[in-house]
């Protein structure tokens, strides 16, 4: 017989859960018929007594199994289904180059992606900002999507993985989501939903890193590649830099103006194209399409040269309801701050440290952000032209322009961003943009 109570007394010892206890909690919280109060001394168990690699593996499927797991066997699409998932950070805005890339080289990418969290900024807002653009699609619609351009960005449909729903709600007022093994299955049910065949997961370093410290960074990476590779979907992780922000432009609308123009080669922040063309190259060889990390980025550089990623970024717009001829005409759709200024350092120097926390928060503080849920958004505002580390800057070189509703918001953010920023007499060590391949 299952009683939840014995299954969180078990936890509590630092017993290792079975297959079935763990199954029959899942399918407990599922229907109601565990208490939140039982839902919340599970997770502290957990969070104190940990879950091995199995454990893991057998919450992640049965989150996944909430509720409903896409099926893609009868489509017969003729290519691998595909996806990344990032840890999120400050103008990482890949998966609007990285899905039309892979899909251009023959893989299918139903990418279930998610809003803003604190100071990161999130893929929906970022699409968002294109006129009817529909994140919130049906599933109907998502699948058309995926099917006629090979790439869907949209939100969470329906009931996926409502267990997870549950429980992180009830983990986030209980102090118990930055347990690795809980974060691991709620991230991978969701990702294991949309049907996939491989994965690649992008866990960020630094200063506006999710994790707090690169060994956190890294032990998380390990168990996202192990227990998705144990619950039947090749994954492979990259430990990526956020140290600095990952494009030119953090926001939303100016973000997809970036990716746009990365994707019809206009304009390429070099780190921006190095991760975006590692991640890429590494979900093609998991995924089968190519023999190895050289052939994926020849295929990739191929399908953005020949305009062909471009176009299918353009056809999954227009799917999803946007305008058709949104990539010849971003800058007459996307909405434009009404003030769009420079911002200068006091003094003159290298760029030593970026706290990049505080540059994405500098963009919810102009509005790009929620800082309560029920917020909405100025999609318009952000900042372009952002500094590099080592970049040297001065009274003539501005660290970005700032785009921003009216001038005491200007003001305000202008003076957070040039505290997130320090200057040094010569450029600092550069950091590498990829720190490690775990597989
Ligand atoms: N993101 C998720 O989806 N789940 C977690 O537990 C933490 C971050």
């Amino acid at each position: 017989m299952f009683l939840p109570q014995e299954v969180i007394r078990r936890k509590r010892e630092g017993l290792v859960l079975s297959t079935e206890e763990i199954r029959d909690f899942i399918l407990g919280v599922t229907d109601n018929t565990v208490s939140e109060g039982q839902v919340a001394a599970f997770a502290m168990a957990t969070f104190f007594k940990g879950m091995n690699i199995e454990e893991r593996v057998a919450m992640t499927c049965a989150m996944r199994d909430s509720g409903h797991v896409m099926d893609w066997s009868a489509d017969n699409l003729g290519g691998p289904i595909l996806d990344k998932h990032s840890t999120g950070g400050v103008g990482d805005v890949v998966s609007l180059m990285l899905g039309p890339m892979v899909a251009a080289c023959g893989a299918f990418v139903p990418m279930i992606s998610g809003r803003g969290l604190g100071h990161t900024g999130g893929t929906l807002d970022k699409l968002d900002a294109i006129p009817g653009y529909t994140t919130m699609a049906s599933e109907e619609l998502f699948r058309k999507a995926v099917k006629t351009a090979g790439v869907a960005i949209v939100s969470q449909t329906g009931e996926l993985a409502p267990a997870d729903k549950r429980i992180y709600g009830i983990r986030d007022v209980t102090a118990t989501v930055d347990s690795i093994d809980m974060i691991t299955a709620s991230i991978l049910a969701k990702k294991l939903a949309e049907g996939l065949d491989a994965l690649v997961m992008d866990v960020k370093v630094g200063s506006g890193a999710f994790m707090p410290t690169f060994e956190k960074s890294v032990e998380l990476a390990e168990s996202i590649v192990k227990v998705a590779n144990g619950a039947g979907v090749k994954t492979t992780a990259l430990l990526t830099d956020m140290n600095q922000a990952l494009a030119s432009s953090a926001g939303n609308a100016v973000e997809v103006r970036e990716a746009v123009r990365y994707l019809t080669g206009e304009y390429r922040n070099a780190r921006l194209h190095e991760i975006t063309m590692a991640q890429s190259a590494e979900l093609l060889v998991t995924g089968g399409l190519a023999n190895d990390i050289d052939q994926a980025k020849e295929k990739l550089t191929v399908a953005l040269d020949s305009g062909k990623a471009a176009e299918i970024f353009g056809r999954m717009v227009a799917g999803l309801g946007g305008p058709a001829d949104f990539v010849e005409k971003y800058d007459e759709y996307l909405p434009k701050a009404s003030i769009i200024k420079p911002v200068y350092m006091a003094g003159e120097g290298y760029v030593s440290t970026m706290d990049t926390r505080e540059v994405g928060m500098t963009v919810v503080q102009m509005g790009g952000g929620r800082r309560v849920p029920t917020d909405t958004l100025d999609y318009s505002v952000g900042m372009t032209e952002l500094c590099l580390l080592g970049d040297k800057v001065s009274a003539d070189k501005p660290i970005a322009m700032l785009h921003a509703s009216d001038e005491s918001s200007w003001e305000s953010a202008a003076d957070m961003l040039r505290k997130a920023i320090t200057l040094g007499d010569s450029a600092p060590e550069a950091n590498p943009s990829v720190y490690k391949r775990i597989v």
